[in-house]
Formats: structure tokens, C-alpha cells, sequence
């Protein structure tokens, strides 16, 4: 009997445990189970939790059983936020129910970049995902933007931010917008707005945002980190025992240009010195707190300092290279590793990648008659005169504006360092629709510009703008090789890439081709907002100081300074950024140019030249030349433009006065 009872006993437990629901996913488990890392990863190998032990709570709170319904992670780039974070919340949620869920990304490309080089290669590698999704090989009606499981009872959709028909239409369980700084309106409004209604009929859905941040201000990420709890994950003094977060600020003390690799952390309760050993010890040991108890859902905030991938002396390399110190103190060495894997082009990348926070970008330039006085009121000698290009301005480009009655050029020099020396500016009273606006420009061309120590060189770019009299600057610009004349115009975006080639529709004769190699989009926001925080720098010696020549004039000032950030809140709360003219006074052709005048320099690789790149440059044309190739200073033009064909030539232009600088305008100007 008894033996019969207990037989019935494991028969009803066994049908009972059938009708139960599955466990609720653990994805710290799903993490363990599914991912491997490949030999190219800096930790080969299965996914261990004690490597990353932060994870274990932002995994708990993204779980379906959690009852937050809103999730924030913010954070600096490259420690798996991808791989340990939104695959696997995907991975688990489709293995515990019949899903339907959504991923957004910034723009469609990377959307097809996420899906080719994170996602694809995870569902062919992770168990679990195979079993759901298939390994790809065709068994199910795969397309990039739609993958339905094996079972047809969920499917995955990815989307673009930027395509707002992408999301409307659907609704879905689970909502991951990734990237999430990067998001910009669309005629058809906030995309964010758009994403979070398509969970709106699931009372137990998770609408879940990631990102490294970007700008103070306008970024997505960190308005979400800021309604959140914000939350940051505390460590374990190893002297005694203090629990604390690691922060910049503290860190950033302890930063000596003469020893990166000494960097540490101080406590701030005992005052030791923390160094890089104690990091796993005291990260396995760590937890997360809110800063912020009263908010609205759970946010983290993670960065570089406590991931296994990177160590400590990283930051302060990747810091000592946006000081520009490293060339004075890094070993050749490290020098190595930093030019293989540094993140930090700019201080705002040093804060975006790896600080993981927001950046406060230059919203306006200095004052305009400050920047004059610091230029005409220096010492004798120490500035030179007007089209002159200095020895280390080793590139030299101009960026050139059209306007119905004139054509506007800067001209500009730019070396290592990220410096650069303005050299002249001129107006050319024509259009460029016509023989003598062609003719001038031409002739710009043509123009070698004298150098310090007596060599001359010419423009190795121009960088004219085809946004406003585009097929006339066009039919200009294609006489003239690619890799001297490009053509830019300003993006709407503030988010992308400062230099995007333009895009054309292929044609069979290979013209798109030929035109894409010449023709750019410019993020001339990033532009004005980093040149106005070079342009604060007093140091000459300063990383990204700008010098000017004497004798620019008042109005020369007020056009590179004409122009200030400001931001602008919608109705529905989400904030944007604008450029707008300081007074409706000013004009800004002069701002204009010197970005076209960087932009050329960038697409001579100003901003990614190797050391050893600048010396060969520095060799060639920062150096005296060989007598024989001296020429008299009297037959430098101070502005060396060519007459054009069948006028009469003249002696070197006067220099104008400060009061006449855009005065000759219509006058005889050659
Ligand atoms: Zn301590």
C-alpha cells in the first residue's frame, strides 16, 4: 500500500510540476550557459559571474518576474553591455514565454551592424538561442528586421530610431532601445515617445534603455539615468573597509603626468591610496546603491573603472592623451597600446566611452574682443602677420562658403596636437556660377603660401560648401581632383560622425562612386562646439590652442564667436540643441569656413596622423628650404590670389585695415 501511495504520490507531483509555469529566467544563468567568448576576447572562455559581479542585480531587475517595468543602464563603452546585457535579457525572455520583443537602434545601420556582428554570431554560438531562433541556415523566415522563432510563437523585431514607420504597428512585451543617446527627433516625432507605446497594452511589459551617454543637456540616457534611483556600485575600501563608489573626480587627483601607471583611487575615509591590484578583490565584494531612493524605476551607472577588460592605468593614459601629454611622457611602449586601442580622440569621447557620463560641451565661443586683444596685445615677435604659415602648421587647407555675391575663404593651418593657426581670410566678390568666381577659385588652387622659414606650399585642400548654389559648385568642383576639392554640407544631425560621405544613388557610368570619394555630410554642431572649446584655451602650448595672425580685424572676431548653443524643450519633454546667431547682427560665414577649413584637414587625417606621420611631414615642409629654392621675400603677395586671364595684374594686394576687413568687397579685389 504504502509502496503504491508514494508511486501515486510521484505520479501527481510529476503531472503537478507539468502545469506549473517554467522557473522564472535567471539571466545570470542563461549568461552562464550560453556564452562562450572567443580566443580574440581579453578574457577567453565561458561567461563567469564572479567576473562580472555587478551584473548579477541589473540581470535580477530585467528578469519578467522583477516588477519594474522601466530599466536604465548607463555606462562607458566596451564592457558588454551588448553581449552580457541585451542578448541575454532577449535570450531568456524568449525561452521562458511565447514573445513578441523589440530592439531600436540609433540609425538602420546600426541596426544591420548589431544584427551581422553581435547578434547573428551569439544565435549560432548560444545554445539556447539556436534552440529558439535556428542557427540561420534558412529553417525559419529569417530577415534582418524580423526573426520569428522556430516555434512561430515570437518573433524579434529591430528597428531604427530614425525610421519611425519602423515603429509604429506592432506591439511588443519587451522593448530594448539600445544606444540610446544617439536617438534624434523625426518629422514624425520622439522615437523614444513612439517605442515605449508599443509595450503600451502589456501590463507586465519592460521597456528597457542602454547607452553611453553624450552630451550635458540633451541626452536620453542621462535623463532616464536622472528619474531613476541611480544607482552605483559601491566597493569595500582594502584598508578599512569603507564602502564606496568609484568615482572621476577622486581618481583624476591622483593622475601624474610623469607616472600614468601609478593612478589610483583615494579613500576617502582612511586617505590610503587604492591601487589596481585590490580592484577584483574589492569589485567581487561590491553593491549596488541608490543615490537616488525616491526614483522612478532602477538605473545603474557602470563604468570603465570596474570591468575585468580594462585596468586602471588605461584612464589615466586615455586622459594623459586628450591633455596631450603623451608624447612628453609615455614610454614608446605604451605609446604602442595607446594608438591600438585608445577610445579618447576628444574630452568629450574621454567622457562619453570612458567616464561612461555625460560631456558639458563649449556652448559659445569667448568673447569676440578678448580673442582680438589676446592677439594684437601680445608681445612683438610672438604672432606672426597675416598669410604667413607658421612651421608646424604642417597641413594647410581652406574652407570656402558661397553666397550669391561672393565667395568667402579661410584660410588655415593645421598641425599636431590638435592646433591650428589661422592664415588668412579673403572675400571674393563673385559668384561661383561665374568665369571670374572660377576663375579666383581656381587660382587659389594654383596659390603657394609662403612658410616661416621660407618654403611655399599650397592648399593640400579645399573644402567647399555645396549646400545652397549646388550645381554650379558642382560643375566647379569636378575639373579639379577629389583629393584636393571637397565638397561638404551641414547635417541636421547633431549625433553622427563629423565626416560622412554623402550618399548618392548608383548609377551604371560609376558617377555615384566618383562623387561619393569628394562629397561629405559634416556634424557641424560637434564642430562648433569643439572649436569654442579649443578656442577657450590661453596656452599656446595647450592641446587644440588656436592661434591668429595680426591684422584680422573687428569683424573677422565676431564671425568666428557668432554663434552660441542653446537648448529647447518640446512639449512632450524631450530637449534638443540648436546653433543660433548670438545677435540677428552677426554673421557667421567666418564660423563656417573654419569648420569646412577642419573638415578638409580631417580628410587629410589631421586627426589620426601617427607621430612618426607629423615628423615626416614636419621634414618636408616645417624646415628651411635649400638655398637654391629661397625666394625674395618682395614677391610674396600677402593675399596670393592670381588675376584671372585678360586683367591686368597688380602688385600684392594692400592689406586692408581693421575697419575695411570685409570693406573690398566689390572693389578691384586682386
Ligand atoms: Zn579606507
Amino acid at each position: 500500500m504504502g509502496f503504491l501511495a508514494s508511486a501515486e504520490a510521484v505520479v501527481f507531483r510529476a503531472a503537478a510540476a507539468a502545469m506549473l509555469p517554467p522557473p522564472p529566467p535567471d539571466i545570470t544563468a542563461w549568461c552562464e550557459r550560453n556564452i562562450v567568448f572567443d580566443e580574440r576576447s581579453p578574457m577567453p572562455g565561458p561567461f563567469r559571474i564572479e567576473r562580472f559581479p555587478f551584473l548579477r542585480e541589473i540581470h535580477e531587475v530585467l528578469s519578467p518576474e522583477h516588477p519594474a517595468r522601466d530599466v536604465t543602464v548607463r555606462g562607458s563603452a566596451q564592457w558588454g553591455k551588448t553581449v552580457s546585457v541585451l542578448q541575454p535579457t532577449l535570450g531568456a525572455w524568449h525561452e521562458y514565454c511565447p514573445l513578441d520583443s523589440l530592439v531600436v537602434h540609433p540609425t538602420q545601420s546600426a541596426a544591420t551592424e548589431w544584427v551581422r556582428n553581435k547578434w547573428l554570431p551569439m544565435r549560432r554560438q548560444a545554445v539556447g538561442l539556436r534552440a529558439i531562433f535556428g542557427d540561420g541556415s534558412g529553417a525559419n523566415s529569417d530577415s534582418l528586421s524580423n526573426q520569428e522563432t522556430l516555434d512561430r510563437n515570437g518573433s524579434l523585431k529591430v528597428a531604427s530610431a530614425g525610421s519611425p514607420a519602423d515603429l509604429t504597428g506592432t506591439t511588443r512585451r519587451l522593448v530594448i532601445g539600445d544606444d540610446l543617446a544617439k536617438w534624434e527627433m523625426t518629422d514624425m516625432g520622439d522615437p523614444e515617445a513612439l517605442m515605449i507605446s508599443r509595450a503600451s497594452a502589456f501590463e507586465d511589459a519592460k521597456i528597457v534603455r542602454i547607452s553611453t551617454p553624450l552630451l550635458t543637456g540633451t541626452c536620453r540616457i542621462t535623463k532616464a539615468f536622472l528619474r531613476s534611483d541611480q544607482r552605483f556600485y559601491h566597493v569595500p575600501c582594502p584598508h578599512c573597509g569603507q564602502m564606496a563608489p568609484l568615482t572621476w573626480e577622486n581618481f583624476k587627483a591622483s593622475i601624474d603626468p610623469e607616472r600614468l601607471h601609478a593612478a589610483h583611487f583615494t579613500c576617502e575615509a582612511c586617505g590610503c591610496a587604492i591601487d589596481h591590484s585590490h580592484k577584483v578583490d574589492m569589485v567581487s565584494k561590491g553593491k549596488w546603491v541608490p543615490h537616488n531612493p525616491r526614483g522612478d524605476h532602477p538605473g545603474f551607472h557602470l563604468w570603465r573603472a570596474y570591468v575585468p577588460q580594462r585596468d586602471w592605468a588605461s584612464i589615466a593614459v586615455e586622459y594623459a592623451q586628450v591633455m596631450g601629454w603623451t608624447r612628453l611622457t609615455v614610454s614608446e611602449a605604451t605609446e604602442a597600446t595607446i594608438r591600438k586601442d585608445v577610445e579618447a580622440e576628444t574630452e568629450q569621447t574621454l567622457y562619453n566611452a570612458v567616464l561612461g557620463l555625460p560631456y558639458e560641451v563649449a556652448s559659445k565661443g569667448p568673447d569676440w574682443e578678448k580673442l582680438r586683444d589676446r592677439v594684437e596685445n601680445a608681445a612683438p615677435g610672438t604672432i606672426l602677420p597675416r598669410g604667413i604659415v607658421p612651421a608646424k602648421g604642417v597641413i594647410l587647407t581652406a574652407g570656402v562658403d558661397c553666397q550669391q555675391d561672393r565667395i568667402e575663404v579661410h584660410i588655415v593651418a593645421f598641425g599636431p596636437n590638435f592646433q591650428r593657426w589661422v592664415v588668412d581670410y579673403t572675400v571674393i566678390p563673385h559668384f561661383i556660377g561665374d568665369d571670374e568666381g572660377r576663375d579666383a577659385l581656381n587660382a587659389l588652387l594654383k596659390t603657394t603660401w609662403r612658410t616661416q622659414l621660407g618654403r611655399r606650399i599650397a592648399l593640400d585642400m579645399m573644402a567647399v560648401d555645396v549646400g545652397t548654389f549646388e550645381t554650379d559648385v558642382w560643375d566647379w568642383a569636378k575639373k579639379h581632383p577629389w583629393n584636393r576639392v571637397m565638397l561638404v554640407k551641414g547635417a541636421a544631425t547633431h549625433n553622427g560622425p563629423i565626416l560622412a560621405p554623402m550618399k548618392f544613388e548608383r548609377r551604371a557610368d560609376g558617377l555615384a562612386l566618383k562623387r561619393q570619394k569628394r562629397a561629405f555630410m559634416l556634424n557641424v554642431s560637434q564642430l562648433k562646439g569643439d572649436f569654442f572649446g579649443w578656442l577657450a584655451k590661453e596656452d599656446p602650448l595647450d592641446r587644440g590652442y588656436v592661434s591668429f595672425p595680426t591684422g584680422m580685424g573687428d569683424e573677422y572676431y565676431r564671425q568666428v564667436t557668432s554663434e552660441v548653443r542653446v537648448l529647447r524643450t518640446s512639449r512632450s519633454g524631450v530637449t534638443t540643441a540648436a546653433w543660433v546667431l548670438v545677435e540677428p547682427s552677426r554673421r557667421n560665414e567666418g564660423l563656417d569656413t573654419m569648420n569646412y577649413a577642419e573638415a578638409a584637414a580631417r580628410r587629410k587625417n589631421w586627426a589620426s596622423m601617427t607621430p612618426e606621420q607629423w615628423a615626416v611631414l614636419e621634414q618636408e615642409r616645417g624646415t628651411e628650404p635649400p638655398e637654391a629654392e629661397r625666394q625674395p621675400d618682395l614677391l610674396d603677395a600677402r593675399l596670393p590670389i592670381v588675376p584671372p586671364v585678360g586683367a591686368a595684374p597688380k602688385a600684392g594686394r594692400p592689406a586692408p585695415s581693421d575697419s575695411d576687413w570685409m570693406g573690398d568687397r566689390g572693389k578691384d579685389w586682386f
